[in-house]
């Protein structure tokens, strides 16, 4: 079933090959935030270096609540615009 944790935790890390920005995103329940600190998280990088990681060790951690976060995005609805698409 959906809905089963509270929080989103994003970790960032940053690749020692090629300095990448690299983010892993954790969930909990409630708002401690001990339990994915101390996880360990695979932080594979697309160029290939891998290392593994705990979340206490990130250089970012963001907590986000995500009871209500919704489901969609909040962009308004593209419209398109028939008229315009026969111009040449
Ligand atoms: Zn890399």
């Amino acid at each position: 079933m959906e809905g089963q944790f509270s929080h989103v935790h994003l970790f960032l890390f940053r690749c020692a090959e090629c300095a990448e920005p690299l983010l892993i995103a954790a969930t909990s329940n409630g708002e401690n935030t001990g339990e994915t600190e101390n996880a360990a998280y695979d932080v594979l990088c697309t160029c290939g270096w891998l290392k593994r990681f705990l979340g206490l060790e990130a250089i970012g951690h963001y907590v986000v609540p995500w009871i209500d976060a919704p489901s969609e995005n909040h962009l308004p609805d593209r419209t398109v615009d028939d008229s315009g698409l026969a111009e040449t």
